[in-house]
Parts: C-alpha cells; sequence; structure tokens
C-alpha cells in the first residue's frame, strides 16, 4: 500500500526570523499607505485647485488633431507630466521601500548602480506600455463615447494575452538571465510528473533571481508557445530534491488546471466592470456637471486616475481571493501528485524563513494584500492532506464501504494514485 511520504524533517519555523517578517511586512504595508496617501492627496489637489484645468489650456498649442477630438500630443504630455510629477515626488519612498529596506533585512543583493539601472528600465517600460493605454482611450473616448469602455476591455484583454505570451521571451530577460534547467534528476522527475497528468511541459528554466535577491521564488509563465515553469537559483541550491518536486508540482498544477487562463479572464471582467462604472462617471462629470470640454477633454486624465486608483483598490481584495483560492488548487494538486507531505511542508517552512514571510498574518491583511494563503494555511492544508489520504488509504485497503456521515467533502474516490487523471 503506498503512503503519504511524512518523515519528519528538521527543518522548523525559525521564531527570530519571523519577528523579523512581520516587523519587514509592517513597515512595507506602512510605506505603501504613505504612497497612496500621496497620490490620493497630489490627485485631489490637481484636481480642485484648477492646476488640471491650467495645464490643458496651456497644451492648447499642441493641436494635431488626427482624428476629431483626439490630441494625441496633449494626451502624451499630460499624461507625462502627471506620472513624472508623482514619481520624482515619491522618489525618496522608492529608494527607502526599495533599496534600504531589502537590504536591512538581508533580501537584497543588488548594488545601488544595478537597482537604479532596473528602476530605469522598469519606469521606461511601464510610461511606454501607459501612455499606449491612455492614447487608445482617448482616442476611443472621441470616435465611440457611448461604448469606449467596452473597446478599451477588448483591446485590453488582447493585449493582455499578447503581453503574457511576450514577457517570459521579451519583457523579463530584461531584468533576469534565464538558462534551461540542467537535465538530470530533477527534469526527469518533472518529465514523469507530467505524464502522470498526461500534460506537456514546454520546458523548465532556472531564473537566476541570486544577482537580485536572497528570497527563493518559482513560477509559472508564459501562453502557448512560451509558456514555461521558471525556478529561482536561490531555491535550486538550497532545498532538497524532494522539495523542488514538490514546487514543480505546485507549478505544474498551475499548468493543468490553466490558471494563467483563469487570470487573465477574472482580471478582465473585472476591468470591465471598471471601465463601466468609469463610462458612466465621466459622463456625468461631463453631461452634467460640465467640469470638462468633452469626454475626451486631457483635463479629465486626474479624474480618470483617481477614481482608476478608487476601483483598483476595490478590485484589489477580490482578484487577491481568486489568487489564494487558485494557488490552494495548485498546492492540492502538487500534494496529490507527489503524496510527498513532509517535503512539501518543509519547502513551505523553508520559503518562510528564506522570505521573511508571516506565516500567520491578520485575517484581514491576507483578504486585503495577500495573493497566496497564508504559510500556515498551506501547512495546514497538508496535514488535512495527509489525514484524508491515510483516511482513504485505510478505506480502500479494507474494502469498506465509505462510511458517509464522516465522509471528508471533496474526498477523492478511493485513494487513486492517479488523482487528476480525469482531468
Ligand atoms: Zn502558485
Amino acid at each position: 500500500m503506498d503512503t503519504v511520504n511524512q518523515q519528519s524533517n528538521t527543518i522548523e519555523v525559525d521564531e527570530d526570523r519571523q519577528g523579523k517578517a512581520r516587523e519587514y511586512a509592517r513597515k512595507r504595508r506602512r510605506l505603501s499607505y504613505i504612497d497612496m496617501g500621496i497620490a490620493a492627496v497630489g490627485i485631489i489637489f490637481v484636481f480642485w485647485s484648477g492646476l488640471g484645468i491650467a495645464l490643458r489650456n496651456w497644451l492648447q498649442s499642441l493641436a494635431w488633431q488626427p482624428v476629431t477630438g483626439w490630441y494625441p500630443w496633449q494626451v502624451l504630455v499630460y499624461f507625462l507630466v502627471l506620472m513624472l510629477g508623482y514619481q520624482v515626488i515619491t522618489s525618496p519612498l522608492a529608494y527607502y521601500g526599495g533599496f534600504v529596506l531589502p537590504h536591512r533585512y538581508g533580501l537584497s543583493t543588488m548594488t545601488l548602480r544595478s537597482w537604479l539601472i532596473d528602476l530605469f528600465k522598469g519606469l521606461i517600460l511601464g510610461l511606454v506600455m501607459e501612455a499606449l493605454v491612455i492614447e487608445l482611450i482617448y482616442l476611443l473616448l472621441a470616435v465611440q463615447p457611448q461604448t469606449w469602455w467596452l473597446w478599451v476591455a477588448i483591446i485590453l484583454l488582447f493585449f493582455s494575452v499578447v503581453m503574457a505570451n511576450l514577457a517570459p521571451v521579451l519583457i523579463l530577460p530584461l531584468f533576469y538571465k534565464f538558462t534551461p534547467l540542467q537535465e538530470g534528476e530533477l527534469t526527469q522527475r518533472l518529465l514523469a510528473l507530467a505524464e502522470r497528468s498526461h500534460t506537456r511541459v514546454r520546458g523548465v528554466f532556472t531564473m537566476h533571481l541570486s544577482s537580485k535577491t536572497t528570497a527563493a521564488n518559482a513560477a509559472l509563465m508564459g501562453l502557448g508557445n512560451t509558456r514555461r515553469i521558471v525556478l529561482g537559483d536561490t531555491m535550486l541550491d538550497r532545498y532538497t530534491p524532494d522539495e523542488i518536486e514538490v514546487v514543480l508540482a505546485h507549478e505544474l498544477g498551475h499548468h493543468v488546471h490553466h490558471d494563467l487562463w483563469k487570470l487573465i479572464i477574472s482580471q478582465s471582467v473585472l476591468t470591465l466592470g471598471s471601465l463601466y462604472l468609469l463610462n458612466l462617471a465621466l459622463h456625468w462629470a461631463v453631461e452634467t456637471q460640465h467640469y470638462y470640454l468633452s469626454l475626451s477633454d486631457v483635463a479629465t486624465m486626474p479624474y480618470v486616475f483617481l477614481l482608476t486608483a478608487v476601483f483598483g483598490l476595490i478590485v484589489l481584495p477580490i482578484s487577491n481571493g481568486l489568487s489564494r483560492v487558485i494557488e490552494s488548487q495548485a498546492d492540492e494538486y502538487a500534494l496529490q501528485a507527489t503524496k510527498m507531505v513532509g517535503a512539501f511542508k518543509s519547502a513551505m517552512i523553508r520559503l518562510a524563513n528564506q522570505n521573511l514571510s508571516d506565516i500567520e498574518p491578520s485575517p484581514l491583511i491576507e483578504f486585503l494584500f495577500h495573493d497566496h494563503p497564508a504559510i500556515g494555511k498551506r501547512l495546514k492544508h497538508a496535514d488535512e492532506f495527509a489525514e484524508r489520504y491515510a483516511f482513504n488509504a485505510s478505506i480502500s485497503a479494507e474494502s469498506l464501504p465509505p462510511t458517509s456521515s464522516t465522509e471528508p467533502p471533496g474526498m477523492p474516490s478511493s485513494g487513486s494514485s492517479t488523482p487528476e487523471a480525469a482531468h
């Protein structure tokens, strides 16, 4: 009878590191509250002081209008003034939160120079992509004032699919070096796992995180031909082969469950809802309140940003909740596929110790900000799986009819060794 491998591992939660983890999380949260506060005050100031209108009037000379009502140069300059103003004002926070704090807690291995290079690369990439989206929105506001929000949502969906495809081959290599995982025991194990789940894996790559961070990570990236499992080199050298296999199985679970698609689709639905509300708010501001000259008036930008930020805050717990469900399902997959409860738990504990993650954040904090279940919950999940599995195995071993009164819900039918075969 194959049983769950729950051999006791020596690795334990490091209480000292947990203290630091809570402290670090608290400081990071405080920084993001300050950041949000600055953004809110800044945008409300631009909005109410008349600065937003003055800036538009000042940009009147940029009158190129390829389509009636769409002034691409005005849109671009207006956007850059707002975004660069925000970046300059919050740059001390960015430096403290992105460089000083991770170094103080031993999480960053970057020099100031390499950190600055990454910062600028990210900034330019972000500005280019955001500027394209903003231009698109103002073009559609000019030509499709009633249905622009629907078009924007559709184009963004298309854009996010393209980006998910291209990110692992075009964007991420700008920041990290990737190399195929060397043929060996681990790749053999992954291929065996994948074969058992009838899934073709397009490759496992090592991501060279160690030049930037001490933290470990793994992920499923890409879609279609770029779909791949990525393992941080900060994990490869410090985890046992069993632990890495469980991590690979978790990533394979995302693969089998098509989780990237689920995230893209759910995000698109949330975006569509936000854009629709933004549409109502814009029509109200222009047609009822006459705050702006037209829907595509660039002076609406601070208003659009403010509302987008508010909707983003409302949507965040929803998308984090969905992500936590998906992550928990991938954990279940990893446990089912490997039966290595001990290795799963020790990998989780290692991650908590190494990455300074608080294993038991307050429920409210977890609900609002965490896109993975807390590690404490993931450990409990593993214990619960072991009990469920032992219970199941004993039933099939003794050929007893299942006692329905004590049967936990969601239990796979008898102790099958290929629980995902039905997938
Ligand atoms: Zn995951």
